[in-house]
């Protein structure tokens, strides 16, 4: 199988590799994301696929420094308010996504699994918010070692937090701003306004 968004995860292995894997106590890669709309040229599942690959990469990272990990199933059921108004994008309610997303942090947690990375690919800020919720009643309530990488685009203010909560991973100010690219050549006479390779054909 070639085109899965179960390859090489979890789902792909038998109970007996989950439990050899659960009693290694290697991390877990969770991936969770919607199925929506991506305008015309895209898949409705994108943000899965992403997330799915955002997980594969992080394992093999990790693999590089010597860190084997397991790739949970992606959960793929979740709020998404941004697009929930076209044709194929599926939503579900607030408590509905908290309720899975706990429950399966659960099962992780059951089967022996101390840390587990939840690893998001959608910006809706109500899901990013039922997250960061769900993610700290697991830690704090649940007593199950779940942490969230905040992503950088997502920021801290707009979710209340202070970047000091041990259930979240979050990318430290940058000492030094980012430089700014060059301003890319312009080409009048191009509808486009770019110089690419195409341009010069
Ligand atoms: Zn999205």
């Amino acid at each position: 199988m070639t085109y899965s968004i179960f390859a090489g995860t979890m789902a792909d292995m038998t109970y007996q590799q989950v439990e050899e894997a659960a009693a290694q106590q290697l991390p877990v890669l969770f991936p969770i994301a919607v199925i929506e709309e991506h305008g015309p040229h895209l898949p409705l599942a994108t943000d899965t696929y992403i997330a799915h690959q955002m997980c594969m990469s992080a394992k093999r990272g990790l693999a590089v420094l010597g860190q084997p990990s397991v790739v949970a199933p992606p959960l793929y059921w979740g709020i998404n308010r941004a697009t929930s108004g076209f044709a194929g994008s599926f939503t579900v309610r607030p408590q509905t996504m908290i309720d899975v997303l706990l429950d399966a942090l659960a099962c992780l947690n059951a089967w022996g699994f101390a840390h587990v990375f939840v690893l998001n690919f959608h910006g809706d800020p109500a899901r990013n918010t039922a997250i960061v919720a769900t993610v700290k009643r697991a830690y704090e309530e649940w007593g199950i070692g779940v942490f969230f990488p905040v992503p950088p685009w997502l920021g801290r203010e707009g979710l209340g937090l202070t970047g000091d909560e041990p259930y979240l991973l979050v990318e430290p100010p940058s000492p030094q701003p980012r430089p700014t690219p060059p301003p890319p050549a312009r080409f009048p006479g191009h509808p486009c306004g770019w110089v690419g390779d195409e341009a010069d054909a």
